[in-house]
């Protein structure tokens, strides 16, 4: 049976993967920060096959205590600061996470699978926030990075770092390049649930208005359930690479938005959103 360890395992990619790798027929063990995390204790009723394991990314011995444990075949790591906006108001601990913690990784990974013939596969959370203001259109894997956010410079890190210790040390290690993929498991903070939420309460009649920042940008929006596919599918490739994942289809958040409130029935969305500047980026990424 395989073995599959999954970092950010209470996240939203982490269970879709999970129920991905179950159905695989893997042997799934997920790690969990914290003590008695109550999405953890969510994640262990609604998937019993994971066995969770404590650990953090910012702490390099739980790394390889988790490794040791799990015996992994392949490793996925999902965990990370990963909102963008948090990302400037924690800026050191987004580096330490979603950056450094990805080195933590790989070092636990090459001390438990050896420096020669390291047989672990390992598949890096990289995101499309990496190429920021962007320098090309469409962008491909061979786009230079240009990140526009704390979050995004820590994703440029975590990639590279995984790019030379394929190069350093012949680890089997992919990184894929995700845009936006969004689902019924993404967390609230984010824009796309945010509004879809806030559609359901203002049609509930709990809710009266919905209060979002700049409606300009694009993004280009896939589904969870089918990016994890292509997590694995890269893990199972003859060779390491790193990979683009998108639909190619470019959408503003106005355009969700008012596509969202004439899905819920409510009509006009211009009667129920108003804007405010204090939910502005700093440094806005205008088209991805
Ligand atoms: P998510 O729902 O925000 O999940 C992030 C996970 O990281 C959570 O399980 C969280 O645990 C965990 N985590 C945070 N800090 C940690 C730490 N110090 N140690 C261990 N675990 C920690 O993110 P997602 O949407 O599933 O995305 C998965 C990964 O893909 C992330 O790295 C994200 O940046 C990247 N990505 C996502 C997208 C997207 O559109 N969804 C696109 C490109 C790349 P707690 O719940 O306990 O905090």
């Amino acid at each position: 049976m395989r073995r599959a360890l999954i970092t950010g395992i209470t996240g939203q990619d982490g269970q879709f993967l999970a129920e991905l790798l179950h159905e695989k027929g893997y042997q799934i063990f997920g790690l969990v920060k914290g003590q008695n995390n109550p999405k953890g204790v969510q994640v262990q009723a609604e998937l019993p096959f994971v066995e969770l394991i404590s650990g953090d990314l910012a702490d390099l011995s739980s790394l390889v205590g988790a490794l040791e444990q799990s015996q992994p075949d392949e490793v996925y790591n999902l965990a990370g600061i990963s909102f963008v906006a948090m990302s400037w108001k924690q800026a050191e601990l987004t580096a330490n996470v979603t950056g450094l913690g990805v080195l933590r990784l790989l070092e636990a990974i090459r001390m438990i699978g050896g420096s020669e013939a390291n047989p672990i596969r390992f598949y890096q959370a990289s995101s499309s926030e990496m190429f920021g203001k962007v320098r090309e259109t469409p962008q491909n894997e061979l786009t230079p990075f240009y990140p526009r956010s704390p979050y995004g410079c820590a994703k440029v890190f975590g990639h590279d770092i995984t790019v030379n210790y394929r190069e350093s040390y012949g680890l089997f290690a992919c990184s894929g390049i995700l845009f936006n993929h969004e689902s019924e498991r993404r967390g609230l903070e984010f824009v796309t649930r945010k509004i879809t939420n806030a559609v359901a309460r203002i049609k509930l009649g709990v809710q009266q208005e919905l209060v979002l920042g700049d409606l300009t940008p694009k993004r280009d929006w896939g589904y969870a359930g089918d990016y994890v596919r292509a997590m694995w599918l890269m893990l199972q490739q003859d060779k390491p690479g790193d990979f683009v994942v998108a639909t190619g289809q470019t959408h503003s958040v106005e355009e969700f938005a008012a596509l969202a409130f004439e899905v819920g029935g409510l009509g006009d969305w211009h009667q129920y959103v108003r804007q405010d500047e204090r939910f502005f980026r700093p440094a806005e990424v205008d088209l991805l």
